[in-house]
């Protein structure tokens, strides 16, 4: 029999070095810019880069099959993570960035001069500028989902947003500014509707336990492996057999290709197409080990301990003077990611002192979403995102420091 995973909070907070070594109290709430690193995925990293180094996809040593056949198994563990039989539908990227620059790259030759992409104004930079760089080619339009006052997506307004020129939808799945969960199944059913291609941006949900990419209703699906405890540098692009068979490489190099001759190349299929020179390696088998061991997790208890914690979030926060929260006010249809500004205090300043004052790294800007940001007016705001290692301990040090940063401040 296994033994029982660990509980969420401080029990699990053991599985990762950088608690074990912290010589103060530190609390870790940047969670939604990057997770740390969980043993599992630190020790596949050393391992490989010390004990089993080489190119992948071309030696005939032993030791080049053996990191060949480890990328390989990485593949079949990230479309496990995935809930996919298919893991050539698992393209190795360098992160969530990458794979939505591949994404709006591949679709560019189905757009044509009016023809739309509906984004939302939930959206990552990283899922706004790549499709403007499509769209400015193709001369595309681009539209945007608004959001409610609770930083929710409007979507009383989606009928007359999708057109008969709507080819593409692209969504966060969760928000890394308000934690709000989008209802794909909405989405879905109106990229349906007009036979367009539904994108969904991962980065925020993979963190979150194995995914069921059937269920997300998501052609293509991009994640980071540095936000789900493992090492920066790769990440996942998820594609349909047919969609990614159908796309041009935004990267051409060694490794992707079938034939090369001066007058013309032709292209490897994928998911090699897309993975142009040495992938990053050890980072690729991190993610695998983190995702093989997330997967071990107890998904249910940690969810619940999750909302325990952003119920004690809000309600500390809704204690103090000045504070909105820029997001939902309650625990419905959230992930525990909390943004708020405090009067005309900087987010930079509360930033600075919540970590001087408790030791609490929170993050504090516009988070790569500026037109959010336009949205409710402010060009910054402080956020506190949550992990299963978190727990009440860093909570009530945030509430404790930002208690402490009003009235220094005020
Ligand atoms: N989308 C969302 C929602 C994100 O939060 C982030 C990271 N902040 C990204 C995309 C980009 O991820 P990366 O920088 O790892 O490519």
């Amino acid at each position: 029999m296994s033994p029982a995973p660990p509980r969420p909070g401080k029990d699990l907070r053991r599985h990762f070095p950088i608690f074990r070594h912290a010589r103060e109290p530190f609390h870790f709430l940047d969670n939604a810019a990057t997770g740390q690193i969980c043993d599992e995925a630190a020790q596949a990293l050393l391992h490989f880069e010390t004990r089993a180094r080489a190119n992948v996809k071309r030696g005939v040593y032993r030791l080049a099959d053996q990191a060949t056949a480890a990328f390989d198994a990485a593949r079949a563990s990230m479309a496990r993570y995935l809930g996919e039989t298919e893991k050539n539908n698992v393209v190795f990227t360098s992160g969530a960035t990458a794979a939505l620059n591949i994404a709006a790259h591949g679709l560019a030759r189905r757009l044509g001069p009016g023809d739309e992409i509906l984004l939302t104004t939930l959206e990552h930079h990283s899922n706004i500028v790549p499709w403007q760089l499509t769209a400015e080619r193709q001369g595309a339009v681009i539209k945007a989902i608004p959001v409610t006052d609770e930083g929710r997506l409007d979507l009383d307004h989606l009928d007359r947003l999708v057109t008969n020129e709507t080819r593409i939808i692209a969504t966060t799945h969760v928000s890394n500014v308000t934690g709000a969960v989008t209802d794909l199944g909405r989405l879905r059913r109106a990229a349906d509707a007009v036979g367009a291609v539904l994108v969904v941006d991962g980065a925020q949900r993979a963190p979150h336990g194995p995914i069921d990419i059937a269920a997300t209703g998501a052609d293509l699906y991009a994640f980071s492996a540095h936000k789900m405890f493992a090492a920066t540098g790769a990440g996942v692009l998820w594609g349909k057999t047919e969609l990614l068979a159908d796309f041009e490489p935004l990267l051409g190099g060694g490794e992707m290709i079938r034939q090369v001759t001066f007058e013309k190349t032709t292209f490897a299929p994928p998911p090699h197409r897309f993975e142009a020179g040495t992938p990053p390696i050890g980072a690729v088998l991190a993610m695998a080990a983190a995702a093989d061991w997330l997967a071990t997790l107890d998904w249910r208890a940690i969810a619940e301990h999750e909302l325990g914690l952003t119920a004690r979030l809000l309600d500390g926060l809704q204690t103090l003077p000045g504070l909105r929260i820029v997001g939902p006010s309650g625990l419905q249809g959230r992930f525990g990611v909390v943004s708020f500004d405090i009067d005309d205090i900087h987010a930079h300043d509360i930033c600075q002192l919540t970590d001087q004052l408790e030791g609490v790294a929170l993050r504090g800007g516009h988070h790569c979403c500026q037109p959010l940001m336009h949205r409710f007016a402010t060009d910054a705001t402080a956020r506190a995102s949550l992990a299963p290692y978190n727990d009440t301990d860093d909570i009530d040090a945030l509430i404790r420091g930002l208690d402490q940063t009003i009235r220094m401040l005020t």
